[in-house]
């Protein structure tokens, strides 16, 4: 029995280091849930199939909510859309998040805010320029 086509395609965009780790992950997960000796006898496979696929939609919201926050390290420097004048990043509230809801659920989105001192408000340049 060769592996499934489509499976192979896939993993044919990860380097073969990214492959093993990912194989690896995939034996961990399945140990975890179903222990060294695999599932037992009486496990149907829609079980089979609701572990595979809740892992796979928390697998997809870490990639999301990973990629996200680095994407928004790009969004620490904006003008204020109302003046122009320079925003002002504060720390605390630039590590600010809101839920988003995902094809796969929810994940804590990244959304820098900055403060405009002209107009004493505050704005979210990557939530500004998606609008464009
Ligand atoms: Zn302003």
């Amino acid at each position: 029995m060769g592996m499934d086509y489509r499976n192979e395609m896939e993993k044919s965009m990860l380097s073969a280091e990214a492959r093993q780790k990912f194989d690896e992950l995939v034996a961990l997960l399945a140990a975890e849930r179903y222990g060294p000796n695999g599932p037992p006898i009486d496990t149907t496979f829609a079980e089979i199939e609701q572990f595979g696929h809740q892992t796979g939609r928390m697998l997809g919201r870490s990639l999301d909510e990973h990629l996200t926050h680095q994407h928004a390290e790009h969004f620490q420097e904006a003008s204020c859309p109302t003046c122009g004048a320079s925003g002002e990043s504060d720390a605390a509230e630039n590590k600010k998040t809101r839920p988003l809801q995902t094809q796969d659920g929810k994940i804590p989105l990244a959304e820098p805010a900055l403060h405009c001192p002209t107009c004493d408000r505050d704005f979210f340049p990557s939530a500004e320029r998606s609008c464009d």
